[in-house]
């Protein structure tokens, strides 16, 4: 640091060029850290030194990586040591398919993860919206379509509770909205209202009212309108919760798939993203993805994509990424499949794009060397995405674009192997196959036994060469990882159902899922060279964590804390266990 510029480059020069390892060994190194890692149990996910001691950070990047001798060379007198003891530390991890903004506006809003019974719901959402009576709307998600005897909920069991205020409850996966009659109302809603593209009100059979229930589409294009947009200081204050959230369970990265949920999403926010950035009160680094709308790929957009790609394009904002939604989910029989659906054979779902639009489309954002992102969960989906994956290749001329597909949750036996083959990436969420009896028993009997056999295939794509990228699609799961590790290496529940594991040879080593999260989830963002991993010169992001992955049980991983979350060479999560145990040391 009191180098001056020249003389350091120089002797950097000099050293390089006449560097030896008697050299190396005997000579002081020439850059001093800011902060040592030591007494660790490093996991560097590094091929060529999977294990190490220590680690020197210099400024926001890894200044080396080694036993503890090798390390402490590297401290100086301003050098700052965080003591690990003994505990695992791993890359930080990236978190490939979020939706950054909904999920933290989520943080602020009713939860009904877990709710079980119509009666628990109701509970829920009667006690929060009289703690927050200034709220003009009940907001809320994660309702479950098992918690309704008939699949699906219907508008009087929130008019019981609550007929005046309007309440607009969002189903765990995204797909399926739950409005009061107040919020109907205020919406416009009738027996009368012609339904939009893509979406639909379920409407009573006998009288055409509608009974609350909101498909896909619709939520977006007409209940969305009436609610008043969350204001910038809102927005703000969510992201925070979402941050710290995010460091909290070990998350330096979060790859946005963009608004289902919110009008546009992160990429309607990438300004504040900037904002918070510029103020030094970024703690995720975000790569935003643009949604692209049916039907057919638009000048605008393409010049949206390429203005905020060269605005947006370093370690903190990147966007420059297009987002398609092929389909919708096999829970509520919308997937679209190549054969009719077993439990109602007059349904096989539907594509959201005409395939000759998409194809073109997705060949002219290739051209433009932008990444495509394409939810596609349903077998014919998964097929038309590869295809147009493939033809833009072909076409173009193109390679290393790395397009992806999302979920992924029923691909045709004979599709799994292209991923590998075109080099798509498979991003998949681990937690979306949480082998739980009742959802998995919903979803296996919409499928059928002989589809249910590829379930969300992890393994049979990575056999093939395909490259996974995890992440957890928050908030529809969790945002926190180590639930979805636990459960790409068991394919269990917490109760340890099914024996075995569903479909045990789609089960991942637990280094092959942190492969997810870490360097094969930076290399799904073209971003290998400098994350993704523990090496000299790459970016100082990094976790230690409470316990130690390798050497406990499987069924023992989701109940990983995170201790400690460094990105970019500063610390911006310790948990209050691991701070008060570092202060009694100092004392
Ligand atoms: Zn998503």
């Amino acid at each position: 640091m009191s180098l001056p510029q020249p003389r350091l480059c120089m002797a950097f020069l000099l050293a390089s060029l006449f560097a030896s390892p008697a050299m190396a060994a005997s000579e002081a190194p020439l850059q001093r850290a800011d902060v040592i890692i030591a007494n660790a149990r490093v996991y560097t996910v590094n091929a060529e030194q999977a294990w190490a001691e220590a680690i020197a950070v210099r400024g926001d990047k890894i200044l080396a990586v080694g036993g503890k001798a090798e390390i402490s060379a590297y401290s100086g007198n301003g050098t700052r040591v965080i003591d690990a003891g003994g505990r695992l530390v791993l890359p930080g991890f990236t978190d490939c398919h979020m939706h950054f903004i909904d999920g933290s506006l989520s943080l602020t809003q009713v939860n009904l993860d877990d709710a079980r019974t119509v009666a628990e719901i109701q509970q829920r959402v009667k006690d929060y919206a009289a703690a927050h009576p200034d709220l003009p709307w009940v907001e809320g998600r994660g309702w479950m379509y098992t918690a309704f005897s008939s699949s699906l909920p219907d508008k009087k069991y929130l008019d019981q509770i609550i007929p005046d205020r309007p309440v607009y409850l969002e189903g765990f996966d995204g797909h399926t909205w739950w409005a009061n009659s107040k919020a109907l109302q205020l919406a416009g809603i009738t027996g009368a209202t012609v339904d939009p593209a893509g979406g639909f009100f379920v409407r009573d059979p006998k009288t055409g009212e509608p009974d609350g229930v909101v498909k896909e589409d619709a939520a977006d294009d007409v209940m969305r309108r009436a609610i008043p947009r969350p204001g910038k200081e809102q927005v703000l204050a969510a992201l925070r919760r979402g941050l710290v959230e995010a460091n909290r369970v070990g998350l330096v990265r979060a790859i946005s798939a963009d608004g289902v949920h919110v009008q546009g999403g992160d990429f309607e926010i990438l300004d504040v993203y900037d904002e918070l950035r510029r103020a030094g009160q970024l703690s995720v680094r975000f790569d935003v993805a643009m949604r692209i709308q049916p039907p057919a790929l638009t000048r605008e957009e393409m010049l949206r994509i390429e203005n905020a790609r060269e605005r947006y394009h370093d370690d903190w904002v990147a966007a420059g990424k297009a987002k398609f939604f092929l389909d919708g989910v096999i829970e509520t029989h919308t997937a679209a499949m190549l054969a009719p659906y077993t439990d109602d054979p007059s349904l096989s779902g539907n594509l959201l794009w005409d395939p000759d639009k998409y194809k073109q489309a997705v060949a002219e954002l290739d051209a433009h060397g932008i990444q495509v992102f394409s939810h596609a969960i349903g077998d014919r989906a998964i097929r038309l995405a590869l295809d147009a994956y493939e033809k833009a290749q072909t076409t173009n001329h193109t390679t290393d674009r790395r397009h992806r597909i999302e979920h992924i949750e029923d691909a045709a036996a004979s599709d799994l192997s292209r991923f590998g083959k075109l080099g798509v990436i498979a991003s998949f969420q681990p937690l979306h196959a949480y082998p739980d009896a009742n959802d998995s028993k919903l979803w296996a009997g919409h499928v059928g036994p002989e589809r249910a056999q590829r379930g969300w295939a992890w393994r049979s794509v990575k056999k093939s060469g395909g490259i996974l990228a995890f992440g957890s699609d928050w908030p529809i799961v969790t945002q926190n990882p180590w639930a979805g590790v636990q459960t790409a290496v068991t394919r269990q529940t917490v109760e340890g159902e099914p024996e075995g594991g569903w479909l045990p040879n789609e089960r991942l080593s637990v280094a092959e899922a942190i492969r997810g999260y870490t360097i094969d989830a930076a290399f799904a963002g073209h971003r290998e060279q400098a994350e993704g991993s523990l090496e000299a010169g790459k970016l100082a992001d990094l976790i230690v964590l409470s316990q130690d992955l390798f050497k406990i049980e499987p069924s023992e991983i989701g109940k990983t804390e995170v201790l400690l979350t460094m990105v970019g060479g500063r610390v911006v999560y310790e948990s209050a266990a691991w701070s008060a145990a570092r202060r009694k040391e100092t004392k």
